[in-house]
């Protein structure tokens, strides 16, 4: 074999690959942010791992700041501890017949978007349609 060919063999079993399959609407959003950001599907992979490692420079400075501002404030302390997804503050939001929207590439509630249960399937409905993300997504 070519020192070429071996090469290639070297390289393809140091770089696993993934394959995942998205729906036509997933795949739409990626593209889009792809191209918005400038970013490979690669990178947004990559980035969202940073995210979920809680390593992302954006998520810590995104963190500090949002525990800061919220820490003297129980309302706003409230709606911090939904976008850190604390299951008994959703609860107290499900008490009061409220819910949050969430943004649809992280998951997490958009910042200071509450709604009535009632009313809540639509405009999730609506937000995921018209692609409703964070401004400063940590995914991103
Ligand atoms: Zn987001």
């Amino acid at each position: 074999m070519s020192k070429k060919k071996e090469y290639i063999k070297q390289w393809i079993r140091s770089h696993p690959q993934i394959r995942i399959y998205f729906n036509k609407e997933e795949h739409e959003t990626i593209k889009q942010i792809a191209k918005e950001k400038k970013l490979s599907f690669k990178q947004i992979f990559l980035k969202g791992i940073e995210y979920l490692k809680g390593e992302s420079e954006e998520y810590k400075k995104g963190y500090n700041e949002g525990y800061e501002k919220g820490r003297n404030s129980g309302y706003a302390a409230a709606l911090l501890d939904i976008r850190e997804g604390n299951k008994y503050a959703e609860e107290r939001l499900k008490i009061l017949g409220l819910e949050f929207i969430p943004c649809i590439v992280c998951g997490k509630p958009l910042y200071g978007l509450v709604v009535p249960k009632e009313i809540s399937n639509k405009i999730k409905e609506f937000a995921y349609k018209s692609g409703w993300t964070h401004v400063k997504c940590p995914i991103l």
